[in-house]
């Protein structure tokens, strides 16, 4: 273990409190600590193993809110692994999938029989299925399965692969296809994935990288990351479905998804359906027809 745990705590003004947040649970898939002051404001803590994980969050985070006060410090490792682990639970996504850490994949077969266990190491990487937005896309992974409208053979993109978690859910049932991700140290945790999942390097490719990079279309994109992003890939992330493929967006809060689906509208595409779990939205277009 690692004896060094790298700290950071940003203070932000209650307005600010939202938007902070939110971007918190999209970035930060392992939890952090909040804790109100007396100031109206609000501090929250990240603790990771990661120095340049959490150097590289805070610029998001003054990139995203600039009037955000953030400061990266040290603290002595004492041992947390015992009680970071158990925040680790296996999570059942959709009829077909659980997805669980790699301490407790033994007892994927007796604890969730009939389900395909995902195997993931929790790092910093986004995709350990305890949030919404990847539920959401193994649950629409599960049910095209069912209809048959996802089957062995077919590609897919993982458009923002993060763990690798959707990718390699497509690749247990029998599917090829690349997954890419602008954050290096996804792409390493996505590699180490495919490897505890028994998949072949050339079934899964990865890569550090995004839309710009792909030139061929697949008849599966799905691409959980922010609405912004999504918005502004809209155009190319069409272009790389193949005619009569599906397209899978994730990442939406469901008062995000009408400006969403407009774009994407706009780019030729029918209305969506959605999917919703709480305050978040996939939207699902099953034949890409344009
Ligand atoms: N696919 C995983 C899942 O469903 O749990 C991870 C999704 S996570 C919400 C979004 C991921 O997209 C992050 O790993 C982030 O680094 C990546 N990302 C953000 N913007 C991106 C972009 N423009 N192109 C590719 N990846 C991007």
């Amino acid at each position: 273990m690692n004896t060094k745990l790298y700290r950071l705590e940003v203070t932000a003004p209650e307005e600010d409190y939202d938007r902070l947040s939110g971007l918190l649970t999209l970035e930060v898939a392992f939890g952090w600590e909040e804790e109100s002051l007396p100031s109206g404001e609000t501090r929250f803590r990240i603790h990771c193993e990661q120095e340049d994980f959490l150097q590289a969050l805070l610029e998001r985070i003054r990139e995203a809110i600039p009037q955000a006060v953030g400061v990266c410090g040290s603290i002595e490792n004492k041992d947390w692994l015992g009680a970071w682990r158990e925040f680790f639970t296996p999570v059942p996504c959709g009829t077909r999938f659980v997805v669980l850490p790699p301490w407790l994949a033994e007892r994927a077969a007796t604890d969730f029989p009939g389900r395909t266990p995902i195997v993931i190491e929790p790092k910093s990487a986004f995709g350990t299925g305890h949030h919404a937005t990847t539920a959401l896309c193994l649950r629409v992974i599960s049910d095209l399965l069912d209809e048959g409208r996802l089957a062995a053979g077919q590609r897919f993109l993982d458009l923002g692969t993060g763990t690798g978690v959707l990718g390699i859910g497509c690749c247990l049932f029998g599917l090829r296809g690349r997954g890419l991700d602008i954050d290096p140290l996804a792409v390493d945790n996505a590699l180490e994935n495919r490897a505890l999942n028994g998949i072949e390097p050339a079934t899964f490719t990865l890569a550090q990288g995004s839309i710009d990079a792909v030139r061929e279309q697949y008849d599966v994109v799905l691409a959980n990351i922010l609405a912004r992003p999504l918005t502004e890939m809209a155009p190319d992330i069409v272009g790389a479905c193949a005619p009569g493929g599906c397209l899978v967006l994730s990442g939406l809060l469901e008062i995000q998804a009408d400006g969403v689906e407009r774009v994407y509208q706009a780019c030729g595409l029918p209305a969506a359906r959605r999917l919703i779990d709480g305050e978040w939205c996939a939207l699902i277009w099953e034949h890409v027809t344009c």
